[in-house]
């Protein structure tokens, strides 16, 4: 594994770093999600991400890396781990369970830090903007988790470029940087190269790229259609079957071919495009199982692209 200053802080992270939004709830296989955790960190995959609504049920997620953590990663390892979680989505009933409130931010942090099991956790992200609270409340209740020894960093997510503008000025007039900043980006979506990377870059703030292989499309998963065994055709998956049509299907076959002759699997060669850009601290991957996470921590043997290959890769997504 290779490791990324992430922004211009002091914190490495690997390129490759693993979430647990998907098969890591109670309705998995626990045996199978501990398998994954613990090839990622044999592999030097040091950072794990999760939120606090991640399951299903919401809190799963959690509960289960806890018990993970318990049976595999006692004494030290854990200073060896860059945990994160977020709150900002439903999490629950009532008018404290959602948003940016830093009475729901604050109590979440809690309840995160309970379900693991863990005293602190290294990042705690605000996971969406609210327009309903004031900003500076916010980014005050991601400063006071930082100050309270309850997370070592700050981090943001699904920020536009102008809220991540004025919520970065806000924390660093607090004293707590903006550590980072989560945002969906691969091939398919690219809204980040509309002003935000240039944005953290000038601030110093890190980028790790979510949903990197577009939830599964970017791999040679969805090559011939929907297959069994996919998030696709899973009623817990978040990717829908319409998502999957027959124009992007065109695309995955046409990047395919591409990745091909790179002598990658196009998850490779779509982890590969990302980290290209230095910009990229890490890129943020799900994996369903053992084999797919070794398939993608072996896009790191070749992360160069030729002005060819760009240009064709480029054709293909316009
Ligand atoms: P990806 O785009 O990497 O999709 C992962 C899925 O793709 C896997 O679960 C698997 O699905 C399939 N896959 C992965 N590798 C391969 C392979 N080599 N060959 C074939 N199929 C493969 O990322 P996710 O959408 O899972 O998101 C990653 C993380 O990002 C989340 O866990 C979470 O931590 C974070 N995230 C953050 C959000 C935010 O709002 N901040 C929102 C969403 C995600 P399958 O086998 O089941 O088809």
């Amino acid at each position: 594994m290779k490791y990324n200053r992430c922004g211009k802080s002091g914190l490495l992270l690997p390129q490759i770093s693993l979430g647990l939004w998907h098969n890591f709830g109670s309705v998995d296989s626990f045996e199978n999600a501990e398998s994954i955790a613990k090839e990622a960190f044999d592999k030097g995959i040091t950072h794990f991400d999760l939120a606090n609504n991640y399951g299903p049920v919401p809190g799963s997620a959690e509960t289960n890396f806890g018990k993970i953590l318990k049976n595999n990663f006692q004494g030290n390892l854990r200073d060896q781990m860059v945990i994160s979680t977020k709150a900002g989505y439903t999490m629950w009933e009532g008018p404290y369970g959602d948003w940016g409130s830093r009475k729901y931010l604050l109590s979440s942090l809690d309840q995160s830090l309970k379900r693991m099991n863990i005293d602190y956790v290294d990042i705690f992200y605000s996971h969406r903007f609210d327009p309903e609270t004031p900003l500076e409340e916010t980014m005050m209740a991601l400063d006071h988790a930082v100050r309270s020894g309850k997370a070592l960093y700050a981090g943001i997510s699904n920020y536009n470029t102008e809220q991540t503008r004025e919520a970065t000025t806000i924390l660093k007039q607090l004293g707590t940087p903006c550590l980072i900043h989560q945002e969906k980006y691969s091939m398919f979506v690219r809204k980040a190269e509309e002003g935000l990377l240039d944005l953290l870059e000038e601030k110093g703030v890190g980028c790790i790229a979510f949903s990197p292989l577009a939830q599964g499309l970017l791999t040679d998963k969805y090559l011939n259609g929907i297959p069994e065994n996919s998030r696709a055709s899973n009623p817990n998956g978040h990717l829908k079957t319409d998502e999957v049509t027959e124009g992007r299907i065109q695309k995955i076959i046409a990047l395919n071919a591409i990745a091909q002759e790179r002598r990658q699997s196009l998850a490779q060669m779509a982890l590969a495009w990302l980290l290209k850009d230095n910009r990229v601290s890490s890129v943020l991957i799900g994996a369903s199982s053992v084999g797919q996470l070794n398939n993608n921590i072996d896009s790191l043997k070749n992360l160069v692209f030729s002005e060819d290959e760009l240009l064709a890769i480029e054709t293909i997504l316009e």
